[in-house]
């Protein structure tokens, strides 16, 4: 039973390092540092995502932060439990993150965290910071309700638009497409700029005339 409120506490732990991680280590450096590096470039390139050996460098070095101060503070099973818990939801995170990009929401939950998450992304990147829950957004005062989301055509999530790049009838109460769906260099390097200083992509790209391929649905599993 300790063990079992130990892992429990140790994903609830997760929560508040979900969110502390995404607004300071990822968000405020501004792309000084590996996390942010990465975040932020996921921001410019929505499908882009940190690599596997990246995100297990992740749970190792939280696992070699947590559990010698967790084994200091209560005995060696409680402190592997708690870990434990911590690194399962982690890993969990991951997951839902990845999905909300990639896959449509299947219930009320995953409508939620796509209309936040997406939030985050094109209307305002410094709120809507917690992706699997808003508990520590609502303590912090950085939720906002998503109400309608718009997202640039150029970065929807391939499960939002039609063949012809309108958003599906499904989600038409919760999101509205706008601009071109190809980008340009200019804007590619537009986009990259405003990830790194924290501002939202402009819905309409800045100059239509050179369009660029966009990227292939498969690039989306990476
Ligand atoms: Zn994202
Ligand atoms: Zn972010």
């Amino acid at each position: 039973m300790r063990r079992l409120i130990a892992a429990a506490l140790g994903a609830a732990s997760w929560s508040a390092a979900e969110y502390g991680l995404h607004r300071f280590a990822m968000h405020e450096m501004r792309g000084r540092g590996l996390a942010s590096k990465e975040h932020l470039r996921h921001h410019a390139d929505v499908t882009y995502f940190s690599p596997t050996s990246k995100k297990l460098l992740s749970a190792a070095v939280t696992t070699a932060v947590v559990l010698p101060v967790a084994t200091a503070l209560t005995d060696r099973w409680t402190a592997r439990s708690y870990t434990g818990g911590m690194i399962t939801m982690y890993f969990t995170y991951e997951v839902i993150h990845r999905r909300a990009h990639t896959h449509p929401p299947r219930n009320a939950y995953g409508r939620w965290v796509r209309r936040s998450h997406l939030h985050h992304h094109f209307g305002a990147p410094m709120r809507n910071i917690g992706v699997t829950s808003p508990v520590w957004d609502r303590a912090l005062g950085t939720y906002d309700d998503p109400g309608v989301v718009t997202v640039p055509r150029r970065m929807a999530p391939v499960w939002l638009l039609d063949a012809d790049g309108e958003v599906r009838p499904e989600y038409a109460a919760d999101y509205v497409a706008r601009g071109a769906i190809r980008s340009t260099d200019a804007q590619r390097e537009a986009d990259r700029r405003d990830a790194f200083s924290n501002v939202a992509p402009p819905a309409e790209v800045l100059d239509a005339a050179a369009v660029a391929p966009r990227p292939a649905p498969d690039a989306v599993t990476r």
